[in-house]
């Protein structure tokens, strides 16, 4: 038997929403809002014929010997190289065998057909067993034009053989016909179109039709013996019409593919046998017919082999994977169509030396290193000498292919400075699974998608174009797999123990829950007193949700204390301690409201409420932290609120204990920083009792408390690495709230005290936040004072800021470190520093650098080289930092909190220097 034996497709993920073209062009094409439905695929800026080709060859070659095949086609209209065979790269990138032939197939919308009909025919003819078709194509148009909205990228692979055939070749019937319904001019870029309607009339309706019917009569078949009917048409209505004269019910009709891909050329009618493959049945006849300058027909019959073919990507697959775009910008410029500044970096010289590429094919084009024949261990590139330490023996690698080995990300970076069509640049160190990484290209993701430990997939794609020469450069990328996150590690907490406050309801009960759910030993406070907090407790609230814990498997005992009281505090944790030996992570969520304008709220209903929500926090939390201190583990998660956050009506009491837990939070976070402690904060919005009278019914439903858990989880977690993060939450919506602080200026030199005029003089400055920044800790704020960053230029033309924005005149006009040094007497304010007695050591790296001693004591300042034993405070840089420091180009609190700037000793005292010295005056 001879027909297909395996069969693969490849559509990239990139899609472009064709309503983007007309957005972009319809002001200037109105006509095209009339195709302007659905999306079409677009290649990404490093894909084109082959690499299509390659990525749907592999998915044909899943579960197949490749040392079987003895002859590779490639059939397209856009290959890369007009004379260099691009079926012998294919060859070499699927690493199959030297000793075969290869063959493009090119010039016709039918070589994808005429491909596969030959190697059809040449097994037939027993000259070869196994032949690999593929067909590709990355047409080209002019922007605004209807076939720009038609046209699709893609790419579909047959595997041609005599054994596992899961479609038999019955037989095939072609028509030729010199007809130019368009064509491409050699070297020309776009197809040349002419009149639709005469091409819908005189070509499609009949040379379609013409070839279908030779075949029919020649085989001996009519419709009735034919399940799936494969044929591309541009036209949607014509393709309706063409097959009702072929006598095709629409169900037998296999789609076009038209609103999700659009029509891939020379690969379309492959990409369709894909689709009609996927969905056939053992003994279905599958008719296929390509049209281009006459039409190839032919037909299949389905095996009982097809139902046992191994899982591919296939046209489902590639359909699934998509990432649609409506930025026609970008599609313009990953084709080259624009032609924006790249820099001159991208001037880098790209050519290529062919000896290089030739010797080293298997590894650039092929992807493969080698493995140690004596111990095993794979690596990248293969060497001579085998990478294992203990190994070590020469002349031992054998060839080692890597494309199909998985891999996972181990370091990755967003690149913006290097080169790119589409920055950042992500790339990073790959990790191969039984061995061997490298340094890769990322490609077909976004940068927040990478994650370490993230399954990777290697594809083959463009490294460069050498346009000068008309070169292109091909090698393998690093794909990190959609949907590949959930398959890290399940986020679990088996072996923690929880304290979750007020958890007999709302929000605290679905933590709670979820918590135990997923391992965690869980202490369910709850004092189960009315919303308001006044009167009695009760126990049902907290055994309720214990009872449905155990219910569901899990480990959880109920606490009935009230938070309110340090007693209380001290018991809840008592009841961690003892039921499940000590305490990893603590949620302060318990909470009441008293609602109240202002002026009515009396003392009782303001204590009332700040007892339980910020007192209660610290008496919990206070027990908890000594017994997570101990541990060297914990993470705790306060509960604000969008009213202390931002303010609401009638709620200074609930708001001023939400935002004093910022505050709490914030100085926490430093005291637990040492110990492994993240402290974190979340302003959920979540239907509860708390609520209840102030959501509408319907939103109370889309607000369920779950849609907060995950968060609050997540923050529980060990793989939580942030702290002191305020994280608002609420119907799947997240986002980050932070106390932000604009750049600033200093009015009067630091020197001279602000009078109210100067201060409303620059107002609109103080005002601003534009660069505004958080900032760590009070620490580096008090650093922000002391160096504040340049100046805008109308603020340093008034001379306000005493930075003047001029880096030497800066630095008194001092262009070295030296020379500030030397400088630095006649930058010293003697009446600031009466009564101040500090040694400041300098001590800057780098060639213009050095150490220095200034010593000010007594209203005197001495300036000496060296250093000395007992400094009160080090200051240490780099000299390029220091002199943009004093020149006010570098903020301080930036070197500092990047490191660039280390202070030692007595780190208040640092902001004296901002004091005692002032240059470029
Ligand atoms: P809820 O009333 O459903 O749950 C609060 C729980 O805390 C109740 O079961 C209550 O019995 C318990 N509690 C009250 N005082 C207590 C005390 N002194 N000791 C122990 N337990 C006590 O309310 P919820 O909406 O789930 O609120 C949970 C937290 O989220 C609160 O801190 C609230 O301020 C905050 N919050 C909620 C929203 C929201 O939209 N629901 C918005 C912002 C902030």
């Amino acid at each position: 038997m001879i027909g297909i034996t395996s069969y693969g497709a490849y559509i990239p993920r990139l899609r472009l929403d064709r309503m983007a073209i007309f957005q972009a062009m319809g002001w200037f094409a109105p006509a095209i809002i009339m195709v302007a439905q659905g999306e079409r695929s677009m290649c990404n800026h490093d894909e084109d014929a082959l690499t299509m080709a390659v990525a749907a060859a592999r998915d044909c070659l899943t579960g197949k010997d490749k040392r079987q095949i003895d002859g590779s086609y490639l059939c397209s209209t856009t290959l890369p190289f007009a004379d260099r065979q691009n079926a012998g790269i294919l060859k070499t990138a699927l690493n199959l065998r030297d000793a075969m032939i290869t063959a493009d197939f090119t010039s016709s919308l039918r070589a994808g057909t005429t491909g596969l009909l030959t190697a059809l025919e040449v097994v037939q003819g027993g000259s070869r067993k196994n032949i690999l078709v593929t067909a590709a194509d990355k047409r080209e148009t002019r922007p605004a034009y209807f076939y720009e909205m038609w046209f699709g990228d893609g790419a579909a692979a047959m595997l041609v053989g005599t054994e596992d055939v899961i479609a038999e070749f019955k037989g095939s019937y072609t028509v030729s016909y010199d007809f130019v319904d368009h064509y491409r001019g050699a070297g020309k870029t776009y197809d040349y179109m002419w009149e639709e309607r005469w091409v819908r009339e005189e070509a499609y309706s009949k040379f379609i039709p013409e070839a279908v019917g030779g075949l029919m009569k020649k085989i001996g078949i009519t419709m009735d013996d034919v399940q799936k009917v494969v044929f591309p048409c541009l036209f949607k209505a014509e393709h309706k019409a063409i097959a009702k004269m072929l006598g095709a019910s629409p169900e037998k009709v296999i789609d076009t593919m038209h609103e999700v891909c659009g029509e891939t050329g020379a690969a379309h009618p492959l990409l369709m046998l894909t689709a009609a493959l996927e969905q056939a049945k053992p003994g279905d006849g599958i008719l296929l017919a390509g049209f281009g300058q006459g039409c190839d027909a032919l037909y299949f019959k389905a095996t009982e082999a097809i139902a046992k073919l191994a899982p591919r990507s296939g046209v489902k697959g590639s359909l699934a994977n998509k990432k649609t775009i409506d930025n026609y910008m970008k599609f313009l410029k990953f084709r080259n169509l624009i032609d924006p500044e790249m820099g001159i970096r991208a001037e880098a010289p790209t050519q290529t030396a062919m000896t290089v590429l030739w010797r080293k094919r298997k590894m650039l084009t092929g992807l493969v290193g080698g493995r140690c024949r004596d111990c095993g261990t794979p690596q990248f590139p293969k060497m001579d000498i085998c990478v294992n330490p203990k190994c070590g023996h020469v002349n031992t690698q054998d060839d080692y292919e890597f494309a199909d080995v998985p891999a996972r990300i181990k370091t990755f970076t967003g690149d913006l400075l290097a080169v790119s069509v589409d920055p950042p640049t992500t790339y990073g160190m790959i990790q191969f699974e039984g061995g061997g990484r490298f340094m890769a290209d990322f490609t077909d993701c976004e940068l927040a998608d990478c994650k370490v430990g993230l399954p990777l997939k290697m594809a083959f794609r463009r490294r460069f174009t050498d346009s000068e020469r008309g070169f292109a450069g091909y090698f393998w990328k690093a794909v990190p797999q959609p949907g590949a996150a959930i398959a890290l590690p399940e986020i679990r907490f088996d072996g923690r123990v929880a304290i979750v406050t007020g958890a007999g309801a709302g929000l605290g009960r679905s933590y709670a829950l979820e918590l135990a759910k997923r391992g965690a030993k869980v202490v369910v406070n709850d004092y189960g007193g009315p919303r308001d907090g006044a009167g009695k407790g009760s126990s049902t609230p907290a055994d309720k949700v214990v009872e449905e814990i155990r219910a569901a498997g899990g480990e959880a005992v109920a606490n009935y204390d009230n938070v309110a009281t340090p007693e209380g505090g001290e018991k809840i944790v008592q009841a961690a301690v003892q039921a499940f030996g000590g305490v990893d992570i603590l949620i302060n969520n318990a909470g009441i409201l008293r609602d109240k304008s202002f002026l009515k709220m009396d003392p009782e209903n303001w204590q009332a409420v700040l007892a339980v929500h910020l007192n209660g926090a610290y008496n919990v939390t206070r027990p908890a932290f000594g017994a997570m201190r101990e541990k060297g583990y914990g993470r705790i998660v306060m509960t604000t609120s969008a009213a202390g956050l931002y303010g609401n009506f009638g709620q200074t009491n609930y708001s001023s204990a939400k935002m004093g837990l910022v505050g709490f939070m914030n100085t926490l976070k430093i005291e637990g920083a040492k110990y492994n402690i993240k402290v974190n904060t979340i302003a959920p919005m979540a239907a509860s009792r708390l609520t209840e009278d102030v959501m509408p019914p319907d939103m109370f439903q889309q607000l369920k408390p779950d849609f907060v858990a995950g968060i609050v989880l997540y923050l529980a977690s060990e793989n939580c690495t942030e702290t002191g993060e305020i994280v608002n939450a609420g119907a799947g919506f997240f986002s980050r709230a932070a106390i932000m602080t604009g750049q600033g200026m200093t009015i009067g030199g630091g020197k001279q005290i602000p009078t109210p005029e100067e201060i409303r003089d620059q107002w609109t400055e103080i005002d601003s936040l534009e660069g505004a920044r958080t900032i760590s800790d009070a620490n580096t704020a008090i650093m922000s004072f002391l160096t504040p960053p340049a100046p805008t230029q109308a603020a340093g033309a008034a001379g306000t800021t005493g930075k003047p924005a001029d880096a030497a005149a800066a630095a008194g006009g001092v262009p070295d470190v030296k020379g500030i040094f030397a400088k630095m007497p006649e930058a010293f304010n003697a009446a600031a520093a009466a009564g101040k007695n500090v040694v400041f050591q300098f001590s800057i790296s780098g060639p213009g650098g050095g150490d220095w001693v200034v010593t000010v004591k007594d209203g005197t300042c001495k300036i000496e080289t060296g250093t000395t034993e007992k400094p009160t405070t080090t200051i240490k840089m780099a000299d390029a930092d220091f002199l943009q420091l004093i020149a006010g180009k570098l903020d301080g609190m930036q070197a500092y909190s990047s490191g660039k700037l280390k202070v030692e000793g007595d780190i208040m005292k640092s902001q004296l220097i901002g004091k005692l010295f002032t240059f470029g005056k």
